[in-house]
């Protein structure tokens, strides 16, 4: 059984799918990792993504493996473990972009299908309902408003001892939603077949109880 978990930046798709993946048993499959994997990949090289054809030539033969460490997913680019890297606002704001170039979700495609092919699978991205699994079993599209969704992460940096500007985060957010959401290839949608989940005046536990109780149905 797959379950696909899909929506705009911030929406706490991520800590959702952990715990459903954990509750079910299923593994957890984080696909915004790997496009950040390619974002810090065109970082760290100073490759002009504005050069196609540059970058298909240059992400062409770069490995990216998945491990799964005490059922945590690990991203291995290279061989090198960049885990810890991918959270940074950079990398992310850089995945935005890059990830509407047709040869980066051509490399990530084959890989996300053959995890979901060999596990039970709970995989969250922009495009999984309705693309990479469009036969997911159940299919969720998981939002909240621009401004809960900026306060969250405000919380989250400070948490880790950052002194974030909430103005410039949800600020980054509404850009990221709109290059999701406007991009030619696979723009982030809610699959016809979705159920919609506003999350604004949930609590997490309430938004996992309700995808458990709609997975044990299926
Ligand atoms: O979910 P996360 O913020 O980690 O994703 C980083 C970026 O990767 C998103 O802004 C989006 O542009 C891209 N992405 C995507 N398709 C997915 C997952 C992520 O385009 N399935």
């Amino acid at each position: 059984m797959n379950i696909a978990i899909d929506g705009p930046a911030g929406a706490g798709k991520s800590t959702i799918a952990k715990l459903v993946a954990k509750e079910l048993g299923f593994i957890y499959v984080d696909t915004g990792a790997m496009y950040r994997s390619i974002a810090l990949y065109l970082i760290n090289n100073q490759i002009d993504i504005s050069d196609v054809n540059l970058v298909s030539e240059c992400i062409s033969p770069i490995s990216i493996e998945i491990k799964y460490e005490n059922d945590i997913q690990q991203i291995y680019l290279n061989g090198d473990n960049v885990t810890s890297r991918l959270r940074e606002e950079s990398v992310g704001n850089m995945a935005s972009k890059s990830s509407a170039l047709p040869c980066v979700r051509a490399k990530l495609l084959d890989l996300q299908r053959q995890l979901a092919n060999d596990y039970n699978v709970v995989m969250d991205g922009r495009d999984i309902g309705t693309n990479i699994l469009p036969n997911a079993e159940l299919k969720i599209y998981l939002t909240a408003s621009s401004k809960v969704r900026a306060n969250r992460r405000y919380d989250e940096l400070v948490l880790k001892g950052d002194n974030p500007d909430i103005d410039k985060i949800e600020q980054d957010i509404i850009t990221r939603d709109k290059q999701d959401m406007e991009r030619e290839i696979a723009p982030l949608k809610q699959a016809e077949d979705a159920v919609f989940i506003d999350s604004s005046d949930m609590s997490i536990d309430e938004v996992v109880k309700v995808i458990i109780n709609y997975a044990r149905r299926r």
